[in-house]
């Protein structure tokens, strides 16, 4: 199918308006495919002219325009073109549709706990064709009446409140004016939890199977659900404006959640069947807030066109920070953010595919899918922190509020929000724009502290003049022994303050973590670190020097063997869960499997592994600190007695046993060392025939390691068209989890001869991820390297989310080979 243009969506935009669209689907058609009937009126400003209408329909049944037949032959790779256009119109047509397997479309999933079956659409970025016929793109918005055939039994909810008005037979509200890709239907047996918020009606829905932890964690979600809306309210003093608010937890969801209006769309890992770690629940009341932020941004106004998702993303991502720290529990919520989403943003910088925050080209729409990514969050987010500290939040607040009012159900861009932010402020915020919104690249922040000079020095590749707002602390034992606010324009700013400061072990630039940078500890900070980094009484500051420790690993100039001595030193004795959860996954991930030589790895892991041993046995039992040792205690540990015990369900930490999801970190590891076979995998998923179990049991098999389970998995991955997102993701993700390279490294070249072709039957986002994870990225080699780049040189066919993770992995790659060759020389 052809990918949307830019001049295209303009040119569609300049003619026409859509005025209203009503969509009859009938899901009771079985399992495969399903009926869709679309009646679209709208407007043209030049009558005689001719658009063009997308449809991407297993069966194209009847299409009318205006009551005149076209033939279904007149339907070319997802495009009708419309012509002899009148002052006003109306397009009719009726389709059979197809269920997708890879959360694009209308997915249809099976729940094999009870072979119910669950359908929603997730219609973004481009995927309504698959839906029901419409002019597919971000400005032409419009009203939506939907009404649904279900199975009888089955709950229908979507954008509007819905009412089944006979059996089987639902009808949902008439909507404000939608974009197309934020339309949404859920249906299927839901299992639900009801309340009200404001004069707002709330549900929680999730799978049946689900409903016992669904109606345990209900009051929590339900707790921020109400704490953002009215924090929302206060803050932009316009009031939700989409009718009912359902919060669906659904199946084999490829993205965290999904804004739609009225509908948010969440994967059902946040419904948590076993014990939940703080940092677990954080991340899901983070989640909540985000996607309700995108009821104003996002959804209420829209981007005219995707090259200002930041519009969306950036927005969502900050306040959905923000509102945890000041509405909700999660007073930790910035701590978090450096940990979980700026260290994913920094290494987005590091990646070749980096771009500016806004006004990247999006020339299309597949080309707009790949800037979803660490940078339109994170880095946009952590921008929008720099434009307050550079304004001031009355002003911002004050802008932000007039731009959505001024917008309201229509559509902004990059210009309109300045305008706004410098009416505000009185601010000229050109030159602010240009350094932080319009030029890509990572400034690296230094603090000496002697000559009291904070260095700031932008990368070769992205020259820029980035004004950062920061602060430089500096740590002596338990104390901190100064914080001094700096300013940092051009290369070098003198701060008279910082050289007068008492002196301190360990100095940290951005301890506050207001700005967008790489930190550079000094030489001294960074030997005093193992010993000195638990001491840090700020977790702030401790994630900063994490972070700055695993970006230095990124860039070459720390050795991974100082992070994992840290590691052993000052991870045990770490209280906050995000840092204890981000840190140990970035460690036992990236550290050890790529920047350490296989040699090393094992001896590596053993210190990973004593390090969960030791917080586990400091932690109280079955405190949700206790459970996240443990897990990673399963993960790392090589001592095979603990190892059978846990998976015999035998001398559990307290509040783990019967935990599925645990039994199956420990199952996974004893796969990758072979100690399980395929029969003993299947025994433990009998116990567990769930989706997740199920799910378990292929990354369990995945990662079976001999040539035999290796060729298995490899055909399971690559050629077995059956296989949903989520297995493809669990094979993948199990593949290169054992350390035979011998076996491994054949793969190498299947890889990238193989994995590409995956896209005659999965979606880009689908793929995108699971090529991520099929990546050869364990196989630390210059082979490895050199294939890579003969596959992008070659591009034969690949397409623009597949050749994204490929130029992103191999990037890493590429980290994880400088860093061996500087340091393992170094030590050899
Ligand atoms: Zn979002």
């Amino acid at each position: 199918m052809p990918s949307l243009t830019r001049s295209e969506a303009n040119r569609r935009a300049a003619l026409i308006d859509v005025t209203s669209v009503e969509v009859d689907l009938d899901l009771h058609q079985g399992a495969d495919t399903f009926g869709s009937t679309t009646t679209i009126s709208f407007t043209c400003r030049e009558p005689g002219a001719s658009t063009f209408l997308d449809l991407q329909p297993h069966e194209l049944s009847s299409l009318t325009l205006n009551g005149e037949r076209i033939r279904p032959e007149e339907l070319v790779d997802g495009r009708v073109v419309l012509s002899g256009l009148a002052a006003d119109n109306t397009v009719v047509a009726a389709a059979t549709m197809r269920y997708s397997r890879d959360g694009q479309g209308l997915h249809r999933a099976v729940d094999p706990a009870d072979g119910e079956h669950y359908v929603y659409g997730h219609l973004f970025l481009d995927a309504a064709p698959t839906v029901f016929a419409c002019f597919d793109q971000p400005d032409l918005k419009a009203p939506y009446a939907v009404s649904v055939t279900a199975p009888e039994g089955w709950q229908v909810l979507g954008n509007g409140g819905a009412t089944q008005v006979s059996p089987g037979r639902w009808e949902l509200a008439r909507t404000h004016p939608l974009a197309t890709y934020f339309v949404t239907v859920c249906a299927g047996p839901y299992a639900s939890v009801r309340a009200e918020h404001d004069g707002i009606p709330l549900g929680l829905h999730a799978r049946a199977s689900l409903r016992e932890p669904l109606e345990r964690q209900a009051p929590q979600m339900f707790e921020v659900t109400r704490a953002c809306f009215d924090y929302y309210h206060g803050l932009f003093g316009i009031r939700y404006p989409f009718g009912e608010y359902h919060q669906v937890f659904v199946p084999e969801f490829n993205a965290g959640a999904m804004e739609n209006p009225g509908c948010v769309t969440f994967r059902d890992t946040m419904v948590f069947r076993g014990a939940a770690a703080r940092d677990e629940v954080l991340t899901r009341s983070n989640t909540i807030a985000h996607e309700m932020a995108h009821m104003w941004f996002g959804d209420l106004v829209t981007m005219r066109w995707w090259d200002d998702l930041w519009l969306n993303e950036s927005f969502a991502e900050y306040m959905a920070h923000r509102t945890c720290v000041e509405a909700t529990e999660f007073t930790e919520g910035w701590v978090d953010s450096t940990v979980a989403r700026k260290m994913w943003g920094y290494a987005a910088e590091r990646t070749p595919s980096t771009h500016p925050v806004a006004g990247g080209a999006a020339l299309d729409t597949q080309a707009a899918l790949q800037d979803f990514d660490g940078i339109s969050y994170a880095k946009g987010a952590a921008t929008l922190r720099q434009l307050i500290a550079h304004i001031g939040d009355d002003a911002f607040i004050e802008g932000v509020s007039a731009y959505l009012r001024e917008h309201a159900f229509g559509n902004g861009t990059l210009a309109d929000f300045l305008g706004f932010m410098e009416r505000a402020s009185g601010l000229d915020l050109g030159g602010w724009s240009r350094a932080w919104l319009l030029t890509a690249g990572l400034d690296v922040i230094a603090a000496d502290q002697e000559s009291g000079v904070v260095t700031r020095r932008a990368p070769a590749a992205h020259p820029a003049d980035r004004p950062h707002t920061l602060d430089v602390a500096g740590f002596t034992g338990r104390q901190e022994v100064f914080r001094v606010p700096v300013t940092a324009l051009g290369d070098t700013t003198d701060s008279p303050e910082l050289k007068a400061a008492p002196p301190a072990h360990l100095v940290v630039p951005n301890a506050s973590d207001l700005t967008w940078a790489t930190v550079a500890l000094d030489a001294d900070t960074l030997a005093a670190v193992p010993r000195g980094l638990a001491d840090i009484p700020d977790p702030q500051a401790r994630a900063v020097v994490w972070a700055a420790l695993v970006d230095g690993v990124c860039l070459g100039t720390v050795d991974p063997r100082l992070v994992v001595q840290t590691f052993g030193a000052a991870w045990p004795a770490e209280d906050n869960e995000s840092v204890l959860n981000r840190v140990a996954t970035a460690v036992l991930g990236r550290v050890v499997q790529t920047f350490l030589p296989p040699a090393e790895q094992a001896g590596a892991k053993a210190v990973v592994a004593q390090a969960a041993q030791e917080l586990l046995s400091r932690s109280e039992p079955g405190s949700t600190t206790a459970v996240l040792a443990a897990r990673f205690l399963a993960r790392s540990s090589a001592d095979v007695g603990l190892l059978r015990d846990w998976a015999g369900r035998q001398h559990l930490p307290r509040g783990l046993a019967g935990d599925s999801d645990f039994r199956w970190l420990v199952v996974r590891n004893l796969a990758a060392r072979g100690l399980v076979d395929p029969d003993s995998i299947e025994a433990v998923r009998r116990d567990d025939d769930t989706l997740a179990g199920r799910l378990g049991a292929l990354g369990a098999r995945a990662a079976l390691p001999g040539a035999e389970a290796k060729e298995w998995a490899w055909r399971e991955l690559t050629t077995n068209r059956e296989r949903s997102n989520y297995e493809l993701n669990a094979l993948a993700g199990g593949f290169w989890a054992e350390d035979d390279l011998d076996v491994l490294r054949g793969y190498v070249p299947r890889y990238f001869a193989e994995v590409p072709s995956l896209s005659a039957w999965v979606g880009a986002d689908a793929l995108g991820r699971v090529a991520t994870l099929a990546f050869p990225a364990r196989v630390v080699e210059q082979a490895t390297a050199d294939a890579s780049a003969a596959a992008l040189v070659a591009d034969g066919g690949l397409t623009p989310a597949v050749r994204r993770s490929i130029v992103d992995a191999d990037s890493e790659l590429r980290e994880a080979l400088r860093s061996r060759r500087r340091f393992d020389a170094a030590t050899a």
